[in-house]
């Protein structure tokens, strides 16, 4: 038996101001057939997973490219089409394949195209011809579309949010393409649409429950996977609301009648996953209200929503209202850590930091810092065991307030973003962290409480205001019965 496998992941935010282009894709994350033998990142961790599974059970791995670009603005046209058309070579130098495993986004769109997983494994399957298993692993900030559902045999999305689980659904997903190349099961999938756009925290209830609901229900009385797919907000395109998806084996009926019991479940729980997010103002008055660090999120400037995390919103009013014993990280400002190492560790200077990208990053503030520490190579643990790069960055402090600065453009994902470089947090009343809900998992521990807040400018956290042209039909919560 022959697996081919390949991954290719970046979430387009196509109100960002950033492109993505080659810089992007080929930088030193990029592998070609190699990518499953490097230490785990982010869009390698189902590969490594495939290539283990696939080994064990005797099957020759044939493997394509792995490139991953930081979600941000709409991808060049070219390097999409060349790293698809790598790929679709690949796979035709592999001659005839049983399965073919692909590690995507599901929420990517070049110049174009506005559906890429769409336009790649509809030619994918067009190489392969109808009897090849074609597996999709997705990020649950997906857009299903009819072209990829028509074009897959299996679509296996994380299920949790921050995204603990790429492993764990890369596994269930190889192990439902074996048997299907096997012939032991016969896949067949109900897609229920629900006209919701938002996000849903799975470590909360009422997510939580449902989440766990799913996975005790996968693998009995004929249902092989469920996904929730929840869309991802910022993508202006048709398929951008949530939707719940069915894997049973064989009969349809099981399936329409399991997502549909779930999609009214998740409508059901709408009041109670609708989001609310701090003012800035008021985010800060509640850590310094309370015993303890709070850590608050600054969901409105995160880059892996494809913001550009160097907008100034939330430290301008920690400066302008004189707290102490406060830290922020990380603002993407490679002039600024340049300056830094320029001037050394310990020296005091007066530095212009963030505002550098456009109408989401605020304007510049000029502040008088003390350097208390360079790295030439700092990283954080990141999603699922993975380690996501900052590359240089530099450790300053204004008036009681530390700040990070960093050269590649990341979010806040562990604590190891300030305490890597020397920058102690339990000493802190104030943690600001650029993230929507990847930090919560390793923040969590050391946090007294978690808020989440969100400033004017930066990435529309209303919901209901995004100006969303592409989706055809009516949505929640900027429609209060969408169905009506
Ligand atoms: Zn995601």
């Amino acid at each position: 038996m022959k697996l081919f496998m390949a991954a290719l992941l970046t979430e387009t935010n196509t109100f960002s101001p950033l492109p993505t282009g080659r810089a992007g894709f080929f930088g030193e994350r990029y592998h070609r057939a190699d990518a499953s033998r490097e230490p785990p990142a982010w869009g390698n961790i189902a590969l490594i997973e495939w290539r283990s599974m696939a080994e064990a059970h005797g099957i020759a791995v044939h493997e394509s490219l792995c490139a991953q670009a930081q979600p941000g603005g709409i991808t060049v046209r070219a390097i999409y089409e060349e790293l698809r058309d790598t790929i679709l070579a690949d796979l035709y130098a592999a001659g005839p394949v049983d399965i073919v495993l692909l590690n995507l986004h599901g929420a990517m769109v070049a110049e174009g195209y506005e559906d890429c997983e769409g336009d790649l494994v509809a030619r994918v399957r067009a190489i392969t011809g109808p009897d090849t298993i074609i597996g999709v692993e997705l990020d649950l900030h997906c857009s299903l579309t009819e072209t990829l559902r028509a074009a897959s045999n299996l679509i296996v999305i994380y299920k949790e949010y921050p995204h603990t689980d790429i492993a764990d659904r890369a596994r269930d997903l190889f192990d439902l393409a074996l048997r299907a190349a096997r012939r032991e099961i016969r896949p067949v999938i109900a897609y229920r649409p629900l006209r919701m756009v938002n996000m849903w925290l799975t470590p909360f209830q009422p997510t939580r429950g449902l989440v766990d609901d799913m996975l005790a229900e996968e693998g009995r009385e004929g249902i092989l996977s469920l996904s929730f797919a929840h869309g991802f907000p910022w993508g202006d395109v048709p398929e951008v609301a949530a939707q719940m998806v069915a894997i049973a084996d064989g009969d349809i009926a099981i399936a329409q009648a399991a997502a549909e019991r779930y999609a009214q479940r998740i409508w059901a729980m709408r009041e109670q996953t609708a989001r609310h997010f701090d003012t800035v103002d008021a985010a800060i008055d509640a850590a310094y209200a309370a015993d303890g660090t709070t850590v608050v999120a600054e969901t409105s400037d995160n880059a892996g929503g494809g913001a550009p995390a160097d907008c100034t919103a939330f430290l301008e009013r920690m400066v302008a209202r004189g707290i102490k014993d406060a830290a922020i990280a990380m603002f993407w400002d490679p002039i600024a850590v340049q300056f830094c190492f320029d001037a050394g560790e310990g020296a005091r200077l007066q530095l212009r930091i963030g505002g550098k990208c456009g109408a989401m990053s605020g304007d510049p503030l000029d502040l008088l810092v003390t350097i208390h520490k360079l790295s030439d190579n700092h990283k954080q643990r990141g999603l699922s065991g993975g380690i996501a790069e900052v590359g240089r960055a530099a450790w300053v402090e204004h008036n009681g307030i530390h700040i990070i600065l960093g050269s590649l453009r990341q979010q806040v994902f562990s604590p190891d973003m300030f305490e890597a470089l020397g920058c102690t947090l339990a000493d802190k009343r104030l943690v600001v962290v650029k993230s929507s809900q990847h930090f919560y998992a390793a923040f969590e521990p050391i946090a007294q409480q978690i808020r989440y807040a969100a400033a004017p400018i930066g990435i529309m956290r209303e919901f209901a205001a995004i100006p969303l042209t592409r989706i055809a039909t009516p949505w929640w919560p900027k429609t209060p019965d969408p169905w009506a």
